[in-house]
């Protein structure tokens, strides 16, 4: 027989005659390896050398009985779990019972039954199999569990395991701190009360996975976006996990276990990393990929929007110099410094990343007028040649500039890198320090503006503004009521410039805030004129929406009233819907501030805006001026004749009084006088005329008594 270590069984005989012996080991051979011995006081000996899996005592043996050789192996760990068969010829129950309670697993009488004997050497040996066995495996779980106990405590997850009803049956170290809770104190207690898990959002507590696993006998992992808070410094972490249902070997459920880590650092490093990734390290900038990805989502939208993407390509002039020059950490800190005043001029929605050592791209997305993205680089230009400052010393800088724009230079992110490339390249070509478009014709019509808006700008510092005068008449007795004041640029040849060809760009650059007041007070100092030569009429101003809005407005006419000594209704100001319109909570305010000081209000180019009755009930005013358009084709259209009709039906209704703009026939002013329009303004009684021209139209004309 094979015991449990895979060895043939041993056996050892102990008895004092020889004969016995022989009788035995013939009739238990095959059964295991046999020895024997026949001298009872070497028997413990011999059975410490051979740990047998049985031994045959033989109770009566001379020196050392068989009961005593029991109790020495009984005694000793080594040998107390042999088996011991007593062999004795006496067969009383009292005799056998000693025999058992001294810790022998059988007794066998004499005379020996040969079958009996074999078959019960064999039934103990097979015990003794199963109990090493059983032995051998309880090692080998003990050892498992040790090591499993040691890879828990070390690994670097939390583990925590339940039983069915997923109250918590062991934890590990890392679990411990991450819950706060010690295993403990957290035995016994259910995982729901030791893992406090919560949604990052919205803070309310989550299923805890290992809920589910028991309930679902499946392997759940944790809902993203969970947290753990700690029971004692009450802190959250961002953990994620699973769990898993644990069964026997029959399949039935034993409990369950979850495995989870703290992954905010994980988070934070990946963050980092990616951030790392697709940012420049000296300024913090997007990178070249980042620029790529911001580029090919800035054109997808432009394109679904219907707008434009202007790309600026910004060199450095020279920078290689002053680098090689100056040294790398001072051109370093250039850099920088170029990089915050850039940033300082730029809106959110811009994008500047830096793709090269002294090359930069800005990415405007959502243009609707090329002007935006030419009056940008305007502005980069004029930063970038202020001096920097390091150290205390100042340094020079200008920056070249290449501008490609989407979709019309351009169908994807790629070329129109490509084209911001050529068009840096003819910045540089044409002596650097400049911005160039890489389509000539943009260039040419962007070159255009940029020397109208210079002219512009000259003209007021050269006092080249002049404001001519155009008479309104009472139509029923052509008795001349006020002047609408119109202004003109003086070229440097001496001829005179439309505000036509102006006054839009004016509105544009903002030019119009200062233009305005310099129509506004030549327009007052021709009033006070007037006033000198004895007659009263009030002059009405053309004012512009960014005027309108310009906090500062009020302020200015006041003074100017105050300071020619004109009364207010001696000034009316012209105001357009679209203005009023843009704004109508201010609007409503600042109209109400101007008629509170006796200043009227007359909306321009009635007709062509809203016309709402909402809005002039809302907005009151003083008078409507019918747009010239209506007025011009009055007689042959009649459409504009039910137009003028309206609006005069209108005005009288509302008590606003109309002045119908463009009478250039008496047949105008007649239809007019018919419809009820009281005045007109028009070709018809006079051109715009210069201050001194309109000087003597007054003296020769007819004023109101
Ligand atoms: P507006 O305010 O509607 O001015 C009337 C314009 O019509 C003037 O042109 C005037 O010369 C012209 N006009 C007058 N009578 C007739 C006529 O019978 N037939 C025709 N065909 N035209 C006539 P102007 O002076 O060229 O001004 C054009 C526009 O420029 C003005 O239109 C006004 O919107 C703007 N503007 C003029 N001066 C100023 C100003 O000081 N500030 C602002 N913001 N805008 C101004
Ligand atoms: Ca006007
Ligand atoms: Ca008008």
């Amino acid at each position: 027989m094979v015991n449990g270590s895979g060895c043939m069984s041993t056996l050892l005989i102990v008895d004092d005659q020889p004969a016995n012996i022989a009788l035995l080991s013939e009739m238990l051979h095959g059964l295991a390896e046999i020895y024997f011995v026949d001298d009872s006081t070497k028997a413990f000996n011999r059975a410490l050398e051979l740990q047998p899996d049985i031994i045959l005592l033989d109770i009566e043996m001379p020196v050392m009985s068989g009961f005593e050789v029991c109790k020495l192996l009984k005694n000793d760990p080594v040998t107390t779990s042999i088996s011991v068969i007593f062999i004795s010829a006496h067969t009383e129950a009292e005799f056998e019972f000693n025999s058992l309670a001294y810790g022998a697993v059988d007794f066998i009488g004499r005379p020996l039954n040969r079958a009996i004997c074999r078959l019960r050497v064999q039934n103990h040996l097979l015990l003794q199999q199963q109990a090493k066995a059983l032995q051998q495996s309880r090692k080998h779980i003990a050892a498992e569990k040790q090591r499993l106990q040691v890879t828990l405590n070390c690994i670097g997850d939390a583990v925590i395991a339940t039983d069915t009803d997923a109250i918590i049956t062991f934890m590990n170290p890392i679990a411990e701190s991450m819950t706060g809770w010690q295993q403990s104190h957290a035995l016994g207690k259910s995982i729901t009360e030791v893992m406090l898990l919560r949604d990052v959002e919205s803070k309310q507590p989550s299923t805890n996975p290992i809920i589910l696993a028991l309930r679902e006998q499946r392997i759940v992992a944790m809902a993203l976006d969970c947290e753990l808070v700690n029971r004692n410094t009450l802190l959250a972490a961002a953990v994620e996990d699973s769990a898993a249902p644990i069964f026997d070997v029959d399949g039935i459920m034993l409990g369950a276990i979850i495995v989870f880590h703290d992954v905010g650092e994980a988070k934070a490093l990946a963050t980092k990393m990616s951030f790392l990734a697709n940012h420049d390290q000296l300024t913090g900038l997007p990178n070249r990929i980042l620029l790529h990805d911001r580029l090919e989502q800035a054109c997808r939208m432009a394109m679904m929007i219907d707008r434009k993407v202007g790309l600026i390509l910004l060199d450095i002039d020279q920078f290689k110099y002053l680098n090689d020059s100056l040294g790398h950490q001072l051109g370093d800190e250039l850099l920088q410094l170029l990089v915050k005043r850039l940033q300082s001029i730029l809106e959110p929605e811009h994008t500047l990343a830096r793709i090269g050592g002294d090359e930069f791209v800005l990415i405007f997305p959502d243009i609707s007028q090329v002007e935006q993205i030419s009056n940008l680089a305007q502005s980069i230009s004029r930063i970038s040649r202020q001096p920097f400052e390091v150290n205390g010393k100042k340094y020079n800088m200008s920056l070249s500039m290449g501008i490609s724009l989407y979709p019309s230079d351009a169908g994807g992110a790629e070329t129109l890198l490509r084209h911001a490339d050529v068009a840096l390249f003819k910045a540089k070509q044409e002596g650097r320090n400049r911005f160039c478009f890489f389509s000539d014709e943009m260039g040419q019509r962007m070159l255009q503006r940029h020397q109208r808006e210079q002219s512009l700008r000259e003209a007021i510092a050269a006092d080249r503004i002049e404001v001519h005068l155009q008479p309104k008449i009472s139509l029923a007795d052509g008795v001349i009521i006020g002047a609408e004041a119109l202004v003109r640029i003086r070229n440097k040849n001496g001829s005179l410039i439309s505000p036509v060809d102006f006054i839009p760009l004016a509105e544009e650059t903002g030019i119009i805030i200062p233009l305005g007041k310099i129509v506004l007070v030549k327009a007052c100092q021709q009033n006070a004129r007037w006033q000198k030569a004895g007659i009263k009429l009030p002059v009405s101003v053309n004012i512009a929406a960014a005027q309108f809005t310009d906090p500062s407005l009020l302020g200015l006419i006041e003074h100017l009233l105050q300071e020619h000594q004109l009364t207010p209704a001696m000034l009316e100001l012209e105001v357009t819907e679209t203005a009023l319109i843009s704004n109508p909570g201010q609007t409503a305010k600042t109209l109400s501030q101007f008629r509170a000081q006796g200043i009227s209000i007359a909306i321009d180019d009635f007709g062509t805006g809203y016309s709402s009755l909402a809005y002039l009930k809302q907005f009151k005013v003083d008078v409507l001026k019918i747009d010239m358009s209506f007025v011009k084709d009055m007689l042959t259209d009649k459409n504009d004749y039910a137009i003028v009709k309206t609006i005069v039906l209108l005005g009288q209704s509302m008590q606003i009084a109309l002045v119908a703009e463009g009478v250039e026939t008496a047949e105008h002013e007649a239809a007019l006088l018919e419809l009820g329009c009281c005045y007109g303004q028009g070709y018809y009684y006079s051109k715009p005329l210069p201050a001194n021209d309109f000087m003597q139209y007054l003296v020769a004309g007819k004023l109101p008594a």
